[in-house]
């Protein structure tokens, strides 16, 4: 994977702005039709919110995937666009947009780097997210207390309390039941909002399950070692090393809201190739917003393909906008 280094100006065809499951493939479908490109993502690692959220949960409606981790499917759009070197700007905020000459834009990044392009994919997802919490919580953030679970292993015989209500709730409470030493979900409402069959499944297993309660506060000298929790019970003491907090984010546009850009409902309008009011400046994936979008990762590959192709035809004038068959690349490569 190449990078650069903070601070230095680096230049390609297309500029994409996120390196989520969007963001990625727009990266492979701008080097089929020959345009380098560069990712800028302020996480340290692809994948976005698959990477970041649920690496370890399974996805099943991603076409011609049965099931496939959050973390499997990042892997496979990272090695899909690898044959085309796109360039990654990782741990890097895209914080500014400016025309660059009569065609192309400046992205500023907060560090003080820049990148040039002809063109421009936002790709940047929920924008920046900030996890919900609890009070109690927050002094116990990196001690004990996570709001994701970047690896299942690292809960093994641990006792483990999951707090929310929630689709994450409930599949993180799954997911951890056979490898925890125990595994307690505290929700303070009396009925989960999560899907049926994983309040099923929840209800089931292991995992204990405690409602209308609440997790009162964190104990433990130098990490957490137990939860107070008030239920309508009275209050009980957990042993836990781990709390993960699944209460939702907070996710707010950040600095492309001052790109000049039309929002609508805090997300980027698009019409139908995918353009912004913005020349040569695309937006796909969660961040732009149609009527009746809907927001599954398979969407998003379409609308990048969509984007990257259009911007093709503007950077190469004359070109077709229907790129060549892959199957027509393997065979001319075979030949
Ligand atoms: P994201 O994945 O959000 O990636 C956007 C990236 O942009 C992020 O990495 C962010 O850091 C970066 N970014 C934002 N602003 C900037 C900036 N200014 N500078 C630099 N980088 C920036 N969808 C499905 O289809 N099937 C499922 O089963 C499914 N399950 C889900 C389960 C959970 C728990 C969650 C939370 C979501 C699930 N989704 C599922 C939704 C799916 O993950 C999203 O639709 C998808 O990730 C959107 O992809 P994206 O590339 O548009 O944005």
């Amino acid at each position: 994977m190449k990078t650069t280094l903070t601070g230095a100006e680096t230049s390609a065809d297309v500029a994409v702005v996120g390196a989520g499951p969007a963001g990625l493939y727009a990266a492979y479908c701008a080097g089929f039709r020959g345009l380098s490109s560069v990712l800028v993502d302020a996480l340290p690692e692809p994948g976005g919110q698959l990477a970041a959220l649920y690496p370890e949960k399974t996805i099943h409606d991603v076409a011609g995937h049965v099931a496939v981790r959050g973390r499997e499917l990042t892997d496979e759009l990272v090695a899909q666009a690898a044959p085309f070197a796109p360039r990654y700007l990782l741990g890097r905020t895209a914080a500014s947009l400016t025309p660059d000459g009569r065609s192309g834009w400046v992205i500023g990044l907060e560090d003080g780097g820049r990148v040039r392009a002809g063109a421009v994919v936002i790709a940047a997802g929920l924008g920046r997210s900030t996890p919900r919490t609890l009070p109690c919580l927050r002094p116990y953030e990196g001690r004990g207390v996570a709001y994701h679970v970047p690896r299942l292993e690292a809960h093994r015989d641990r006792d483990v309390v999951v707090v929310g209500g929630g689709d994450s709730a409930v599949d993180w409470a799954l997911a951890l039941a056979p490898i925890a030493r125990s595994v307690t979900v505290v929700h303070r409402r009396p009925s989960f909002r999560a899907h049926e069959h994983g309040v099923r499944r929840m209800y089931a297993s292991d995992v204990r399950v405690l409602t209308d309660a609440q997790v009162t506060a964190c104990e433990g000298v130098d990490r957490l070692e137990a939860v107070r929790v008030r239920t309508g019970g009275g209050e009980l003491t957990l042993p836990a090393r781990a709390v993960v907090a699944a209460l939702g984010f907070i996710t707010h546009p950040g600095p492309l809201a001052d790109w000049g850009l039309r929002l609508e409902n805090r997300q980027i309008a698009v019409d139908r190739a995918m353009r912004t009011n913005l020349p040569r400046v695309y937006a796909v994936g969660d961040i732009c917003g149609y009527e009746g979008r809907v927001p599954l990762i398979s969407v998003g590959f379409g609308e990048a393909a969509t984007a990257v192709n259009h911007a093709a035809v503007e950077l190469r004038p004359g070109s077709r906008l229907a790129p060549e068959h892959s199957t027509d690349r393997e065979a001319a490569l075979l030949s």
